[in-house]
């Protein structure tokens, strides 16, 4: 079961966010049968937008992450829901990097270090809050980081992990994001930096301590009187249906339509997020026609 925690303190302007998406990266490599190193970068991705989908307030409201590299893993797009529930797909999934000298999956060489990161926040009335940085590490946390101090102007402490086992599943995933509101003294970011310090590696502190999302704060933070303010299950969550995908299938226009039909004679359309087939027949497919006359 994967969640999200949110908590503030009570004596001090900061606020945080964790999560534990062990499912949800498990989900995402089995969609997208990903080799490790894209495992790790897509759930670490995952894993942000989750975060960030999850600040968003307002009905109907969504975030959208796009990490736009030079590395051979390509593009990474993540979207999730204002509930913290988030989908993505990887460019290239089937990339293998040899490991870094420490052990750890070499994520910042399969994003790129060259690139840049967007993030839109749709809210869904207004129009959207688009912002744009250069990739720092391509590590996925820093870049998060990067985001909020130059898009944002929140000085934000990110961590993000995901553990992959020698079968290629995924054993552990999780991460945080810590960040100080107007007026957070000094002392309050040595404090921030020593529990981050003090914390160490997400995944060793889920795996070989037990933790869970709110257990990695209450380590980070220790020492902060913290409040939750809200704490629930999250899922890998895709919105496709018939209906959205027939839309996509009008809108490519008659000339598209009218020769899918002549050469095909019916459409199978895979979604891109998530492992859904769509299938349209010839007598669906001149519906479709009819609509996109009209
Ligand atoms: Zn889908």
């Amino acid at each position: 079961m994967d969640e999200i925690v949110r908590v503030i303190a009570k004596d001090a302007p900061v606020k945080a966010s964790a999560i534990t998406g062990r499912a949800m990266v498990e989900r995402a490599r089995q969609i997208h049968k990903t080799f490790p190193v894209a495992t790790a970068a897509l759930g670490r991705s995952l894993m942000a937008g989750a975060m960030l989908g999850d600040q968003l307030k307002g009905e109907g409201a969504s975030v959208t992450l796009r990490f736009n590299g030079d590395g051979p893993l390509g593009s990474i797009t993540v979207v999730s829901d204002n509930e913290g529930n988030p989908r993505g797909y990887v460019q290239n999934p089937a990339v293998i990097l040899t490991s870094r000298a420490d052990g750890h999956l070499d994520v910042g060489g399969a994003v790129g270090k060259n690139g840049t990161l967007t993030v839109i926040k749709d809210l869904d009335m207004r129009e959207p809050y688009v912002g744009t940085v250069p990739l720092s590490s391509g590590e996925i946390a820093e870049d998060v980081t990067a985001y909020f101090a130059v898009s944002e102007q929140v000085p934000t402490a990110c961590a993000l992990g995901v553990l992959v086992d020698t079968d290629q599943s995924v054993l552990r995933a999780g991460g945080y994001l810590i960040q100080l509101l107007p007026g957070a003294s000094d002392e309050v970011i040595d404090r921030v930096e020593q529990g981050v310090q003090a914390l160490g590696e997400v995944t060793k502190a889920l795996r070989e301590d037990g933790m869970d999302a709110e257990g990695l704060l209450r380590r980070a933070l220790s020492g902060f009187d913290l409040e939750t303010l809200e704490r629930h299950e999250i899922e890998y969550k895709c919105y496709c249906s018939r209906e959205r995908v027939a839309q996509a299938l009008v809108s490519m226009g008659r000339g598209e339509m009218e020769s899918l039909i002549a050469e095909q004679g019916g459409a199978e359309l895979t979604c891109q997020f998530c492992d859904a087939v769509y299938g349209f027949d010839k007598a669906e497919l001149e519906e479709l026609l009819r609509r996109a006359t009209r």
